[in-house]
């Protein structure tokens, strides 16, 4: 479903990703760990084209994202993304923070787009918070109203950036289970996260990533529990 090839982003001098390769199949779970500062962010950013490639290649069922005739609004469509911040427009009710994109990209009307937002929200257990303005809500509400967004253009494949990374503990769980049921409706995810119990529990892949490079891959039993690479090792003898 995601082909990544030889991928490389430099900003100005700095090389932060220097030939990745990987493919991702649907319905899978990856997770991505690393230190800080490893360039997870930034791969995530180009699977999107937040950010654009320097070298190499992105395709999504098929189709190059850094191709000049590929139409990046019609990818972005397929590619829902989540962030540690939430980034929440917050002078729109949550109701119409979930409904403005389907709206004005999608060309859904406002009635279809409501009621897939109401739905979106009983989902996340958000049912009764349709009127709210972010301000008004705890910030792990507030990121389940920006999965319920990001789920609201119908994505094929979804990339969550450290979502739980900004919340108080007492709030990482909802948006873990939030997660938890998501991959298993079949949900084909890409998370970045230091929650290595999620990446345990729900990943299919665990990816490890430092200075740039996939040091690291395998099954969450593999890269946990049988390290191969001594940066790998290291990395965990610190967060485990
Ligand atoms: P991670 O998410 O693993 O912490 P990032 O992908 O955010 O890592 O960043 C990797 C490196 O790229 C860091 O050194 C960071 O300072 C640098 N970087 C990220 N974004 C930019 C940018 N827009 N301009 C310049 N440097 C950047
Ligand atoms: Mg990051």
């Amino acid at each position: 479903m995601i082909k990544i090839e030889r991928l490389c982003k430099s900003f100005g001098d700095l090389e932060v990703l220097r030939g990745i390769d990987y493919e991702i199949k649907e319905k899978e779970v990856i997770c991505v760990i690393g230190p800080s500062g490893s360039g997870k962010s930034t791969f995530l950013r180009c699977i999107n084209l937040l950010e654009e490639i320097t070298d190499g290649a992105v395709y999504i069922n098929g189709v190059s994202v850094n191709d000049r005739q590929t139409d990046i609004n019609a990818i972005r469509k397929e590619v829902g993304m989540v962030f540690q911040q939430f980034n929440l427009f917050p002078h729109m009710t949550v109701l119409d923070n979930i409904t403005i994109s389907p709206i004005k990209m999608r060309g859904m009307n406002q009635h279809d787009a409501k009621e897939l937002a109401h739905h979106l929200l009983q989902k996340v257990g958000l049912g009764d918070k349709s009127n709210a303005y972010p301000e008004q809500l705890s910030g792990g509400q507030m990121q389940r109203v920006a999965i319920a967004r990001a789920l609201a253009m119908k994505p094929k494949v979804m990339l969550f950036d450290e979502p739980t990374s900004a919340l108080d503990p007492e709030m990482v769980n909802e948006v873990l289970d939030v997660m938890k049921q998501l991959a298993v409706e079949g949900m084909t995810m890409v998370v970045v996260t230091h929650e290595m119990g999620f990446a345990r529990e729900m990943g299919d892949r665990v990816l490890f990533m430092d200075q740039g490079l996939l040091v690291e891959e395998g099954t969450p039993e593999e890269v946990f529990n049988h390290p191969k690479s001594e940066r790998t090792k290291a990395f965990l003898s610190k967060v485990l």
